[in-house]
């Protein structure tokens, strides 16, 4: 069985000390070992990106610029085989995974534009003879440390801004579908870009602390759940980093009674139990206001029953597996519990019935959901919707204010104003009107409120070039034969 290797200073590294299986979710099969590194195969990585830096700081902006404009159209030639390796690791369909290659190429444009992205600002002349300008120089050595569910877009939210600005990085990608990172740093290698600059370690928490503890790593960039998200913030803080680490999420639409019900009940099917719900930006709870609930429950259970779920290297198939077992398990044991917690299962995923071993479970809707339950509290991560009857709109964006998650919320409605109203007043860093998932272009910066980031910059567009950068100000003056003539009050021959 081929063993997925760790990428330092160019070089496939397999690291003995442990395995891990990666599983095809699909089948249940396990396909690959992965190297799981210990401390010292991390502190090599480190050592690789720490080596590299005086290079890559000083290689011109141009030839930074190169790799991108080469990566772009490597990244698009081959997208058909990476979205195959998303696939066969993570299960989402083709469709999904091409889709987040998609995005992960917009940062990869934004990246190219580095010339742009880097200027400082210059004033002339705040005293006399005096000037002032500013340059943005890298941070160093960056940890990037990923999620499962993007293999592909979450990495390169991050690399593509941290390697454009001259930094150089140590990526740890999930364990669960980690050859996708591997794949990039070859597709980032043939691009041209110089041996360490990218590095790539497999591993688990003890990768992790090292490169939380590690004083050559300066910035950490973080995507996953809000108890890790918590940790690595306050470890890497009190080590002195700069740190963004974003986090769960528990996505509200609110339907008022003059939306599209047709295009909100599409919206909600698509954006609950799209990539099988997990995906941060997932919609997870439809607020129905004011009487719309039996109508939008009966649009969404109709959608919900033409789904196709299966294999997602099957064209046919809208909705794959689940990543683990255990995560199956997880999801499904929320959709047992709803009734108990005073909720009506409208549609029971667990009725579903899948051949062979993969980790599918089918879609579920549950109505009536009580704000104090678990249902309504907890990130699911999966194909659960739950719906949330209100009277108002105020009774609506005062449960999403109240939620503990503000990654990204949505209305539907045809009234301009109150979708104004909206957009002011709830408590969200990502907001749709009449759009289910709202991920900014890559030309904005993702990030949430809440627990669902901490820290202060958002992730890629321009608020990364701010993280991934410091800024340095220098003040000069220069003797100036204009101004050695002026009369300075001193006798000439003193
Ligand atoms: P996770 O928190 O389990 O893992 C994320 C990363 O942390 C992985 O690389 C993992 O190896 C590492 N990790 C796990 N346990 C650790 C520990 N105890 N100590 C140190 N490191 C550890 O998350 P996941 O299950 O891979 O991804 C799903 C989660 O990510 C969901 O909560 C989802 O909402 C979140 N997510 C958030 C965003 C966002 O932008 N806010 C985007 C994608 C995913």
């Amino acid at each position: 069985m081929a063993r997925i290797p760790h990428v330092i200073a160019g070089e496939k590294v397999t690291d003995a000390e442990r395995t891990q299986p990666v599983f095809n979710p699909a089948t249940g099969e396990v396909q690959h070992e992965l190297s799981i590194a210990g401390t010292q195969t991390v502190e090599q990585a480190i050592d690789a990106a720490a080596a590299a830096l005086p290079m890559w700081r000083s290689t011109s902006l141009t030839k930074r610029a190169d790799v991108f404009f080469n990566l772009r159209q490597l990244l698009k030639q081959r997208t058909p085989e990476l979205a195959a390796i998303v696939t066969s690791e993570h299960g989402k369909v083709l469709s999904d995974a091409a889709g987040e290659i998609a995005r992960g190429l917009e940062n990869v444009e934004f990246a190219s534009g580095l010339l742009h992205l880097l200027k400082g600002e210059r004033d002339e002349q705040v005293s006399t003879g005096v000037d002032v300008h500013s340059v943005k120089q890298p941070v160093g050595v960056v940890a990037a440390i990923t999620p499962f569910n993007f293999p592909v877009m979450v990495p390169l939210w991050m690399i593509a801004s941290a390697i454009a600005c001259g930094n150089t990085v140590v990526l740890k990608p999930s364990e669960r579908d980690p050859s996708a990172s591997v794949f990039i740093a070859d597709l980032f290698r043939e691009a041209g870009l110089p041996d360490g600059v990218l590095n790539v370690v497999h591993g688990d928490k003890v990768a992790v602390d090292t490169l939380l503890d590690s004083p050559k790593v300066k910035a950490i960039s973080f995507v996953g759940s809000t108890t890790i998200a918590k940790y690595i913030y306050e470890r890497a803080a009190a080590n002195g980093k700069r740190v963004q680490a974003l986090g769960g999420a528990k996505n509200h639409m609110i339907v008022m009674p003059d939306a599209d019900l047709d295009m909100a009940a599409d919206a909600a099917v698509s954006a609950a139990y799209g990539s099988a719900g997990e995906r941060c930006m997932a919609v997870s709870v439809v607020v129905a206001v004011g009487g719309v609930g039996d109508v939008l429950v009966s649009k969404i259970k109709e959608r919900m029953e033409k789904l196709v779920i299966g294999d997602g290297t099957d064209p046919a198939s809208e909705m794959g597996p689940l990543i683990t077992a255990e995560a199956r398990d997880r999801v499904e044991s929320y959709v047992a519990g709803a009734e108990a917690e005073g909720a009506t299962v409208v549609v029971d995923g667990r009725e579903a019935q899948f051949e062979g071993g993969g980790f599918f479970t089918g879609v579920s809707l549950i109505d009536h959901v009580k704000t104090d339950s678990k249902v309504y509290l907890d990130e699911i991560f999966g194909p659960v919707l739950g719906v949330v009857r209100v009277d108002t709109y105020d009774e609506g964006v005062q449960l999403i204010n109240d939620h503990q998650f503000g990654n990204g919320t949505a209305i539907f409605t045809r009234d301009g104003g109150l979708a104004r109203q909206f957009e002011f007043e709830v408590e969200a860093g990502m907001v749709g009107i009449n759009v289910p998932i709202p991920v900014p272009v890559g030309s904005f910066s993702f990030g949430g409120w809440k627990d669902s980031l901490f820290g202060d910059s958002h992730i890629y567009g321009p608020e990364s070039v701010h993280f991934y950068t410091r800024s340095k100000v220098i003040t000069t003056r220069w003797p100036n034969p204009d101004q050695s003539k002026v009369d300075l009050g001193f006798p000439s021959n003193s």
